[in-house]
């Protein structure tokens, strides 16, 4: 499998590009040379048959038959290894991996959040992390992977590389703005190759810096920077799996259509369930669900895509959706432009020159039914509204985050179509948001009792690219 830039297109197009990319190399890669999202040249299609085979699979052998039509350059019995090492019982709590729970007839939560850090990224991340230490080791290199994260990607970030052998993690983290949980999660990791920095700002601030420092390429390739952010294509296609296993759940047969709702921040996760259904899972709609930061929903319902200023973005009970720019949206663009990367360029020339673009009278947008998208947007409300109402009716509690595509599902849900919701987080992740939904604490695993009176250990230090720098060099040169 090759892989194309959504900004450039095929190879042979006049780019700079001298060969076809493949999964390993896109995968340390972060953004293509011309700014855009790396994608696969076609999506490969299943038929009925295969379709059929996979029902029955176990969640390592369904994720290898999917990942290995995208991962061509490892050979399959490494994938396979590495594979069964990460979507194992002890570490995902289940054989499962992402049961389904089901509320009602034709209404299921994909409990996607049973990972070490209680938030669905780990599906993708520990995977990641032995990804990545399988592909160092081959190619004798290191990565320095450097981040930033509101709470939910560091933490998941974290539990998957520590103790990975070629690998360290300097995450970066708005000090004092995560929930006390979030905190604890990262802190309390003693381990040589996770260093964590708390900034003295928000996280912007952070992300600034991060980008500041990948932008220096000299010292970006001295010291080996590289990135786990959620526009990692190893990332996405992890997740493309736990839609197929939720489909075979809540289906007997490969006529039946299903519904999946999805609360969205950067685009990543309902992405995976777009590429899903472009390989032949019969998805009815793909629900896009939005806090009060709406840059989806509002695209979805107008055809404007106008990415928010800082200062626009509002901080809301569903942190991790806080987002003012969709990073992987762009990807889900070349494929509703015909594929088009010229198309895409401009586009996306307008998002940087003239704060966004409007499609709504461009042949692309009355295509938009045919990929199955809708979408809607929840209020701080609306999501406690809905926590009371999934514990009343059901007496199951649900996150915030969960709450949100639960609330926006309820909302498009048909008679007949079977709706799978995406949980994203557990309750105990944002406790605070709980306590005013419900009036008390979330149940919480023996496991993490107690997490925040751990001792921690993290560097505060002023929101300066220098000084992070500073800290890089020390920690890789060993001074
Ligand atoms: C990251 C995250 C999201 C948003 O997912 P995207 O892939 O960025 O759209 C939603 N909920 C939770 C709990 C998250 O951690």
């Amino acid at each position: 499998m090759n892989y194309i830039s959504t900004r450039a297109g095929a190879v042979a197009a006049g780019t700079t590009e001298s060969h076809a990319k493949h999964f390993c190399e896109i995968l340390l890669e972060g953004l293509a040379p011309d700014g855009g999202l790396y994608l696969p040249q076609t999506y490969p299609v299943l038929n009925d048959a295969e379709l059929t085979a996979m029902r029955s699979m176990s969640y390592p052998d369904l994720a290898y038959d999917i990942i290995h039509r995208y991962a061509t350059d490892i050979p399959g019995a490494d994938l396979k290894a590495i594979l069964n090492k990460t979507y194992t019982a002890k570490v995902f709590g289940t054989e499962d991996i992402t049961p389904v729970k089901t509320l009602e007839r034709n209404l299921h939560i994909l409990q996607c959040s049973n990972g070490p850090t209680l938030a669905f990224k780990d599906i993708a991340m520990q995977f990641l992390g032995h990804l990545f230490e399988y592909v160092l080791a081959k190619k004798n290199a290191e990565i320095n992977i450097l981040g930033a994260t509101s709470g939910d990607t560091g933490s998941s970030a974290e539990h998957a590389m520590k103790g990975k052998s070629g690998v360290r993690v300097f995450m970066l983290s708005p000090h004092e703005k995560m929930s006390p949980f979030q905190a604890a999660q990262m802190f309390s990791l003693h381990e040589k190759n996770i260093i964590n920095i708390a900034v003295k700002g928000v996280f912007d601030d952070c992300q600034d810096i991060v980008k500041a420092v990948s932008n220096d390429l000299e010292f970006k390739a001295k010291y080996k920077i590289g990135a786990v952010n959620s526009i990692n294509w190893g990332r996405i296609v992890a997740q493309v799996v736990y839609y197929f296993k939720a489909y075979f759940a809540v289906t007997k047969s490969n006529t039946e259509k299903v519904s999946f709702a999805v609360p969205s921040g950067n685009f990543g996760n309902v992405l995976a369930g777009h590429i899903a259904r472009m390989m032949g899972l019969p998805i009815k709609q793909l629900i896009v669900a939005t806090n009060e930061n709406d840059v989806l929903d509002e695209f979805f319902k107008t055809g404007k895509y106008r990415p928010r200023k800082t200062a626009e973005t509002k901080q809301t009970s569903s942190p991790s959706m806080d987002i003012s720019k969709a990073s992987n949206f762009e990807r889900f663009l070349l494929d509703l432009v015909w594929r088009d990367p010229a198309v895409v360029r401009e586009l996306m020339r307008k998002v940087d020159h003239e704060g966004g673009f409007d499609i709504s009278h461009c042949p692309y947008w009355p295509r938009l039914p045919a990929f199955g998208f809708i979408s809607g947007n929840s209020s701080h409300a609306e999501r406690m509204q809905t926590i009371r109402h999934v514990w009343a009716q059901y007496r199951m509690e649900i996150d915030t985050h969960t709450a949100d595509g639960l609330k926006v599902a309820l909302e498009h849900r048909e008679a007949d179509v079977p709706m799978v919701c995406l949980e994203t987080a557990l309750p105990t992740k944002f406790e605070a948001s709980m306590v005013e939904a419900l009036g008390r604490k979330p149940a919480r695993d023996k496991a993490f009792e107690g997490i925040e009176d751990l001792p921690q250990r993290v560097i505060v230090m002023a929101a300066d690219v220098a000084l992070v720098k500073g800290c890089v060099v020390r920690v890789v040169d060993g001074l």
